[in-house]
């Protein structure tokens, strides 16, 4: 599908497009995710509240070409900003698969004020959920105001090392995302998986490496966060720095609980 505008963006400090700009906008190899090309391309995302902005980023409205009734149908997008949100410098670091797409169920661990939490909201679309966790109170608020908004975004305002106190909200996911920058991060990842993620379904962590330990070298810090998941039952399958977004960060895939592979009869 490629939709043509005129007209550009609108909002504010999300960059991006740039008002008046001819704009065509593109499915990006990661279903549910799209590129605005125009004067400088941008990564969007199909805004399921046209209209409203969440925090300020930049909005592009696209009319389709008229179809056989003669009408054209007016859809909005949001600009997804890789300075402010980790699984969109993923994607443009060329990530192989983040496994969101539209339908997923996705557990969102630390989702801050739900910037990022409102774009995974756009990506899995009506059919899927985002289940998103915050415990300090503050951007939980914003949190709570985006999942007023969003009906596929349930907001958990609650400490990611008790799971069980929010095990009758959660449902059985496809994804568990987290960006907790927390030393116990592996562990978190472990413990709510173990409870909510399906066997075969999939981990994506950011890894701030200063968060875990200051004094060593980030690759170290990352083989060992690698080692702490491959002891939980995980399978490694892809990790990505996320330069020239954020510094010393990776992004870890990891597959939960891989279906042992048959060996065939000889
Ligand atoms: N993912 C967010 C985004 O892209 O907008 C940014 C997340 S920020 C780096 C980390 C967030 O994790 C903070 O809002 C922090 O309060 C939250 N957090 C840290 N430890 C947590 C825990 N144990 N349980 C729930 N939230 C936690």
């Amino acid at each position: 599908m490629i939709l043509f505008c005129r007209g550009g963006g609108r909002g504010g400090r999300g960059g991006g497009m740039k008002g008046g700009a001819k704009v065509v906008i593109e499915p990006h190899r990661h279903e549910g995710i799209f590129i605005a090309r125009g004067k400088e391309d941008a990564l969007v995302t199909l805004n399921s509240t046209p209209g409203v902005a969440v925090y300020g980023e930049k909005r592009i409205s696209v009319e389709s070409p008229p179809g056989p009734d003669g009408n054209v149908v007016k859809v909005e997008y949001r600009v997804w900003n890789p300075f402010r949100s980790k699984i969109a410098a993923a994607v443009l670091g060329g990530v192989d698969n983040i496994w969101i797409k539209p339908g997923s169920k996705v557990l969102y661990l630390g989702a801050a004020a739900g910037t990022s939490v409102s774009h995974v909201s756009d990506i899995v679309g009506p059919k899927g959920n985002v289940y998103a966790v915050e415990f300090s109170h503050r951007p939980g608020r914003d949190l709570l105001n985006v999942a007023k908004a969003r009906t596929n975004v349930i907001p958990i305002i609650e400490d990611a090392r008790h799971p069980l106190k929010y095990r009758m909200l959660v449902g059985m996911v496809d994804c568990v995302f987290a960006d907790i920058a927390q030393p116990d991060q592996a562990r978190i990842v472990a413990l709510n998986s173990h409870y909510f993620l399906k066997n075969g379904g999939h981990s994506v962590i950011a890894i701030k490496a200063s968060c875990i330990d200051s004094t060593a070298a980030p690759e170290a810090v990352f083989r060992r966060e690698v080692n702490k998941l491959q002891g939980e039952n995980f399978k490694p399958l892809e990790q990505l720095t996320l330069e020239p977004y954020e510094r010393d960060h990776c992004v870890l895939i990891s597959q939960y609980r891989p279906s042992k592979k048959k060996k065939s009869p000889e």
